[in-house]
C-alpha cells in the first residue's frame, strides 16, 4: 500500500518535505503538491526584483521541472480544507489524504493598516516588489520609511535589508544627499535574538545616515498628508513610503478552523496539529520561530521524518531544534550570516558571521544548492 500524502503549498516547507519523502519513501508513496502558481521564487529574490537588480523572470522555478519518485504536482487553488476527514477541495478537484500536511505560508492583510493601500507601497509580495521596480526611477528627492505596520512578519532582517540595499540605490542614482532613509520596527533591535547581528546593523545604519526607529509600528498611513501615523500617534511625513503589511494565514486556511489566535498551533516536537496525521509546517503555524524560509526548511525535516517512522515504524526524529542560518544583505556588495537557534537553550540565541564578500557567493550557493534539490536541476523554464 502507497502512503497517500497531500502537500499543501509548494513554498519553502512544501518542496523540502516533498523531496525527502521521495527519497525516503520512492515508490511506496503517492504525494499530490498543491499550490495556485506555476513557479516558485525565494523570499529574497523580491529585494532583487524591486532594485533592479534581477528581472522577474529570472527568479522564477517553474514547478513542471519537478521530477520525483512518487510526488505530482498540481497547480490549482486551495478551497477548502477538512482536516478531521483529511479531505481537501481545489477549484477543479478533491484529495483525500491519510497524511496532510498544511504548508500554506503566510498572507499579507493590506487593509488592516488605513491608508496603506492608497498612499503607500509594499515589497513583500512578489506583485508589490514588481510595482515599486517601476515606481522607484520616478522618485528623485525626499523622505523614504521603511515601515513594519505589525508583528510577526516574514524575514526580520528584511525591513533591515531594504533600507541598507535603498542607500545604495539612491547612491548609484546619485541622489542620497537629497534623501533620508528611515526604519520603524516594533523590536528594540534590528534582529533580537542575535545582539552582534543588531550591532553589525545598527552600525551599518549609523554609517550611511539611517534612522532606526525601534518599538514602533505604522498604524496607519494619511496618504492626502503624506504622513506615516505611529502607534503613539507620532507622525512622520514621507514621500515614499515602503510598509511591511500586516501578516495573517491564507484565508482558506482561516476558514478551515484550525487555527487559534490567528495561526495554526502545532506540537513544538514534531510539528503535528491536534488533527491525527495532519502537519503544519512554515509560516501558517505559530511555533514559536521567525516566519522565514530556512526555519519552514527545517520543520519540513522533522515532520517528513516524523511521517516516514509512523508510516515504518522506523527511528524517532530529533525533536525541532528551530534553528537556521539567514544571509543579511548588507549593501556594497556584502552579505553577512547569522544562525539562530530558538528551542535547544534556555532563550534563543545568535551566532554572527561578519558580511563580507566571500558570503554572496555563500548565499548563491543557498539559492543554487536548493533550486538543484527541489527541481532536479534543470533549468529555469516555463515550458
Ligand atoms: C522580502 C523578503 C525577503 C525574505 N528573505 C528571506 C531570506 O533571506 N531567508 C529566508 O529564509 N526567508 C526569507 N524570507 C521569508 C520566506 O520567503 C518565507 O518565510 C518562506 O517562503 C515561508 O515558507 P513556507 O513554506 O511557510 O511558505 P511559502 O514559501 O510562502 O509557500 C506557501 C505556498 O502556498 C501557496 N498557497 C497559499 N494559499 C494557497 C491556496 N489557497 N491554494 C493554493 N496554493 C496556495 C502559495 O502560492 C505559496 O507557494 C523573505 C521574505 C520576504 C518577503
Amino acid at each position: 500500500m502507497k502512503l497517500r500524502v497531500v502537500v499543501l503549498g509548494a513554498g519553502f516547507g512544501g518542496l523540502e518535505l516533498s523531496t525527502i519523502l521521495s527519497e525516503k519513501m520512492g515508490d511506496q508513496l503517492d504525494l499530490t503538491l498543491i499550490d495556485r502558481n506555476d513557479s516558485f521564487f525565494f523570499g529574497f529574490s523580491k529585494l532583487d526584483v524591486m532594485f533592479g537588480q534581477k528581472a522577474p523572470e529570472d527568479v522564477r522555478l517553474y514547478y513542471n521541472n519537478i521530477r520525483k519518485l512518487g510526488v505530482k504536482f498540481i497547480r490549482d487553488t486551495i478551497t477548502f480544507i477538512d482536516p478531521v476527514a483529511k479531505i481537501v477541495t481545489t477549484q477543479h478537484g478533491t484529495y483525500e489524504a491519510d497524511v496532510l500536511v498544511i504548508a500554506l505560508g503566510a498572507d499579507y492583510d493590506i487593509a488592516a493598516t488605513t491608508g496603506l493601500a492608497e498612499g503607500g507601497n509594499e515589497f513583500y509580495s512578489f506583485a508589490g516588489a514588481e510595482r515599486l521596480r517601476n515606481a522607484l526611477p520616478t522618485f528623485s528627492k525626499g523622505k523614504v520609511i521603511v515601515g513594519v505596520c505589525s508583528a510577526p512578519f516574514k524575514c526580520p532582517p528584511a525591513p533591515s535589508e531594504a533600507a541598507l540595499l535603498m542607500h545604495d540605490y539612491l547612491t548609484q542614482r546619485g541622489i542620497r544627499n537629497e534623501c533620508e532613509i528611515s526604519i520603524v520596527m516594533p523590536f528594540g533591535l534590528p534582529i533580537p535574538p542575535s545582539p552582534d547581528t543588531s550591532k553589525a546593523l545598527l552600525k551599518a545604519f549609523a554609517e550611511r545616515n539611517i534612522n532606526f526607529i525601534p518599538k514602533h509600528f505604522i498604524k496607519a498611513i494619511d496618504p492626502s498628508h503624506k504622513v506615516a501615523i505611529l502607534d503613539d500617534e507620532t507622525e512622520m511625513p514621507f514621500d515614499l513610503f515602503l510598509g511591511i503589511p500586516k501578516h495573517c494565514v491564507p484565508e482558506v486556511v482561516e476558514k478551515s478552523g484550525m487555527t487559534v489566535n490567528g495561526w495554526i498551533p502545532v506540537d513544538r516536537t514534531n510539528l503535528k496539529t491536534q488533527y491525527p496525521n495532519v502537519y503544519a509546517i512554515g509560516d501558517v503555524n505559530s511555533v514559536g520561530t521567525p516566519k522565514a524560509g530556512v526555519f519552514a526548511e527545517g520543520a519540513a525535516k522533522i515532520a517528513a521524518a516524523s511521517i516516514v517512522k509512523e508510516f515504518r515504524d522506523g527511528e524517532q526524529p530529533l525533536p525541532y531544534k528551530g534553528d537556521g542560518t539567514c544571509y543579511v544583505e548588507f549593501g556594497g556588495g556584502q552579505v553577512g550570516k547569522v544562525y539562530v537557534d530558538f528551542f535547544s537553550g534556555p532563550s534563543p540565541f545568535g551566532i554572527y558571521t561578519e558580511a563580507s564578500v566571500d558570503l554572496v557567493e555563500d548565499k548563491h550557493q543557498f539559492g543554487s544548492s536548493r533550486e538543484a534539490r527541489w527541481f532536479n536541476g534543470t533549468p529555469n523554464s516555463a515550458s
